[in-house]
């Protein structure tokens, strides 16, 4: 990939990024109201709307640093507990890759050392009801070498399994048994990110 094309598809990511959180809010919202405390969407709107607004400067970097930057925006801008998990993660990836990466096992990788950045950010794991139920699935789907609707998929059925989870990290935690019954707000976000990744990967 060329520096222009690498840049072209930061910008890409980055818009379709912040058309699906900015488009599912409310539901972020709603989600959060159930079992956190309900900024999950503003939150996740004011990073994202950042990221967007940054997304120039972002691009003229290397596909390392852009991530790295990106990564930073989230940590200022998102707060609460989601905004430093997926700053890690996109820091972490910037950080184990310099280039782009051009075939899906360099992918994998790249995304593994994100996914193990939120684990020991969080100190969680997949179990727990929250976002790594989304990732740590996907990143299974990309090492078995799984194309767009193989990830999507993966996303799918990772966010699903969090409705009949206990919550034992995060604010979800603190209402026990009552946890039960609901999807993770942060699980979400995390599906509706890999759904706006896959498309435009799909696309180019
Ligand atoms: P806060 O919980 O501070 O209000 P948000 O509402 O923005 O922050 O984000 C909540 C989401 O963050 C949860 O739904 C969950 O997916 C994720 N999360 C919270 N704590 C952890 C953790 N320790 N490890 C992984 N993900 C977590
Ligand atoms: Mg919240």
């Amino acid at each position: 990939m060329t520096a222009a094309q690498t840049r072209l598809s930061l910008q890409r990511f980055i818009e379709a990024a912040q058309a699906t959180i900015t488009a599912h809010a409310e539901e972020l919202t709603a989600l959060d109201q159930a079992i956190g405390d309900g900024d999950h969407g503003h939150n996740m709107v004011r990073g994202f709307d950042a990221m967007r607004e940054a997304a120039a400067e972002i691009g003229a970097q290397p596909f390392g640093k852009a991530l790295q930057k990106a990564g930073m925006t989230l940590v200022m801008k998102v707060g609460g507990a989601s905004g430093p998990l997926y700053g890690s993660l996109l820091m972490a990836m910037g950080k184990a890759g310099d280039e782009a990466p051009e075939d899906i096992s360099t992918l994998a990788g790249i995304f593994a050392a994100g996914v193990e950045a939120v684990k020991a950010r969080g100190k969680s794991e997949a179990g727990e009801k929250t976002m790594l139920d989304v990732l740590v699935p996907v990143q299974a789907a990309l090492v078995a070498g799984g194309d767009a609707t193989a990830v999507r998929a993966a996303a799918d059925e990772g966010l699903a399994s969090t409705e009949a989870m206990l919550a034992t990290k995060g604010r979800a935690s603190f209402l026990g048994e009552r946890s039960i019954g609901h999807l993770d707000p942060g699980a979400r976000s995390s599906a509706l990110l890999v759904h706006a990744v896959c498309d435009v990967l799909e696309e180019e």
